[in-house]
This record gives structure tokens, sequence and C-alpha cells, in this order.
């Protein structure tokens, strides 16, 4: 049996999206920018698709750029915001208006994907200053955590929506209206951005909802291919664009669009719009059949995050006294598929920034284990994945120095 549990690093293309996409892959191969009936046809396809991305996340079609994934529009909507803000402040420098070590500050968390992290970086060694939150016990971001950080000079939040490791699901709509409170209160600009990249298959899109300015989707992990994302940039906010060339993308991303990939990702949120509620129940339930046998069966585990804010697909299991990398080797030879959730290099083993943020515990953050179901997992597959994990664990912990006796 083969067990693919891993769909929040990525999933396949739906066969409905892959025959929307398929005539411009083949037939249909116009530039959009081109004057003649092939052209045409390609711009007609990226007009539709921009308002089904639109209608997905209650926007203007004039708000939707495409990328070329998830980390370019969290690169864009992080640089390119800030940039823009840095360099409007440098074209109308008033010297009276700002002392020199008034830096601008960005806010974002401990536990975002690397894209928004090492942006955030990169934003830092310009001279930005950046505050890390750290998350609840339970792995979510507080709004009144956000809310203490904000100081006169802060231009940009950035809060992602849903976890990638632990499934957290963080209160966006809340955090929005704290933020426009406080710009209201205290003639603040501040801008706010939300990773909803894991949050799109499950969660309320609704950018109007959400109250925010920014927002990232990505195509792989909604049932369309690698390499297409879509940045939302609400009406009047101003980024800097990454890629100059030529005015695709209202001016703001350059470069012949990706056709293809884009009525792609298009399908596919209209295939979300269609299922959404359903499926999130039914995935919910396998879920939890999932945590409660591990919890149960499996002596010593843990769930990672809490129970109540966490998406519907994730599990995320800390076994003690075994390493996450053991057991995903053991489960790879009888064909399951899951992540450890860190980094692992030839030289050292990274253990998760997520995990370490919520627990501060290396040995817990090298053995855990993220499964993430999609919308073909089932029952079997979990009954599967129970009765090898109890013998994987078992296993393991006979010869690992770290087990009590009990286990040899
Ligand atoms: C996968 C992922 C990304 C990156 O998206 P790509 O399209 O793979 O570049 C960013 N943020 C989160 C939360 C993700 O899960």
């Amino acid at each position: 049996m083969k067990v693919y549990l891993d769909y929040a690093a990525t999933g396949p293309i739906k066969a409905e999206v892959l025959t929307e996409m398929m005539p411009y892959l083949t037939t249909d191969y116009g530039n959009p920018s081109s004057m003649h009936e092939w052209g045409r046809a390609a711009r007609i396809a990226v007009d539709e698709s921009r308002i089904k991305i639109a209608k997905f996340l209650n926007a203007d079609p004039a708000e939707i750029i495409f990328t070329s994934g998830g980390t370019e529009s969290d690169n864009l909507a992080i640089k390119g915001m800030v940039n823009s803000v840095i360099l409007n402040e440098v074209k109308n420098l008033d010297p009276s208006a700002k002392p020199q070590d008034d830096k601008f500050h960005v806010i974002t968390s401990q536990i975002e994907h690397h894209a928004i992290l090492n942006s955030c970086k990169t934003l830092e060694k310009s001279g930005v200053e950046v505050t890390y939150l750290k998350p609840n016990t339970d792995g979510i971001i507080e709004v009144d955590a956000v809310k203490a950080a904000i100081k006169e000079n802060t231009v940009l939040v950035s809060i992602m929506y849903v976890n990638n490791e632990i499934g957290s699901v963080n209160p966006i709509r809340a955090i929005g209206k704290m933020i426009e409170k406080e710009n209201d209160a205290r003639e603040l600009k501040i801008l706010f951005h939300t990773d909803a990249v894991q949050a799109a298959e499950y969660q309320n899109m609704d950018v109007d909802y959400l109250h925010v300015d920014l927002l990232t989707i990505s195509g792989h992990k909604i049932g369309a291919p690698k390499g297409v994302g879509v940045l939302f940039v609400k009406k009047g906010v101003n980024i800097m664009p990454m890629m100059h060339g030529g005015e695709q993308e209202f001016g703001r991303r350059a470069g012949t669009e990706n056709v293809a990939s884009i009525v792609a990702i298009g399908k596919a949120v209209e295939e979300l719009r269609n299922e959404k509620l359903e499926i999130r129940n039914e995935i919910k339930n396998i879920r939890d059949y999932f945590i409660g046998r591990i919890l149960k069966e499996i002596p010593e585990t843990e769930l990672n995050g809490g129970k109540e804010f966490r998406s519907p697909n994730n599990v995320n299991v800390y076994f003690k006294y075994v390493e996450g990398e053991s057991i995903l080797m053991n489960l790879d030879l009888v064909g399951i598929a899951a992540s450890s959730g860190s980094a692992c290099t030839s030289l050292s083993l990274q253990p998760s920034h997520v995990i370490m943020a919520v627990y501060s515990d290396a040995e817990r953050a090298h053995g855990s284990i993220r499964f993430t179901l999609g919308q073909n997992s089932t029952k079997e597959e979990i009954d599967y994945t129970i009765e090898n994990l109890k013998e994987i664990i078992a296993k393991l912990r006979k010869i690992s120095p770290l087990s009590p006796k009990e286990y040899k």
C-alpha cells in the first residue's frame, strides 16, 4: 500500500484543473501581449482566471497579481511593500520630519514560513527593524501580542493564516480589525499581510471579512501546478516590483505570463469554492480519528499545537525517545510519506523553528512528525499508517539510548 500524507508539502494536480490548463500547453500557446488571435485567446484566459481568483477572495480583479508561487508572493509583499514606503520617504524627504535613527518597523512571528522569515532578515540588513512575535502554547499568535508590538514607526504586520507545520490557525480577522482601529486612533499607516498558502483550501478567504491588505496563495498546495501563485494587493497599496521588464500584471510583476498555470490556479480555486464545507468536515473527522488512535495506542506521544484552532488536515505528533528522521525513513520503507518538519542538511540537523518557538524543546523538535491529509485521504490509509507506526516506534525505542527500561 502507498500512503501519501504530506499534502502540506505539495499535492497532485486535480483532474479538472489539468484538463482546463492543457490547451494552453499545446494548441493555444499565444503570448497574452500579442495583437493577434493566439495572443487574444491567451489574454482572455488570463483575464478569466484573474476574475475567478478575485471572486474567491471577494476582491477586484485589478487587485490580483500572478507570481511564480507562494515564495515570490511573500517576498513581493514584504520587500515590495516596505521598499515602496522607504522609497517614498526618500522622495518626500523633509529634513525636519524624521530623525536619522528612526527606522521603519515590521512585525511578524517566529513561526512563519522561511519565505517570510528570510525576507524579513534581508530587510533587517538594510536597517529595517523587525519584531518576531512568539506564539502561545497552542502555537497561535495572539491579537494582544501583535497590538503590544505596534510602534509609531510600524509600517507592516505579516502573520500567517495557517501554520504549515503544526496547523495552528491564527486569528487573522481579529488582528486585521485591531490594526484598522489602531491606524484610526493613532494616525498610523500599518498594512497587514497574511501568508494564506495553507489556509486556502479550508478557511474563509474573504479579504474584506479578514481585513487584510495583502494576501498570499500558492497553486501547488490547492490542486494546481508548482510554480504559480497569487498576491492580493488591496487597491491603493503601493508595492515596488521585484521583477522589472514589461508591463505585465499592471506593471507590478514583469515577465510573460505563465498562462497554463494561471488558468490552472483559477480553476483550482473555483473547485475549492464549490467543495469547501463538506470536504472540511470529512477531513476533520479522519484527522480526529488519526490523532485519537495515535495518542491512545502509542504510549508517550503528544500532539504538537492545540486542538481547537487547528487546520482540519494537520496531525503533528511528538514521539518521545525517537528521532523524527528515523521514523520517516522507516515509514518510507513501508510506502508512507510524511514529514519531520525540520530542514535536514548534510552537516547538521536543524530542529523545526516552529516547534522550538512553541515549546523551546530541542528533543521535542527532533522527535516530531507531521502528517498532512488531502482530499483523497481515507480511513483505510490511516489504519495502515497506525499499524506500521506502532511497530516502528516500538522498534526504535528498543534501540534508542534515550528510552527508559520498559521499552527495551
Ligand atoms: C508552501 C508554502 C509557501 C511557499 O510556496 P511555494 O509556492 O512553494 O513557493 C509559503 N508559505 C507557506 C505557509 C507554505 O506552506
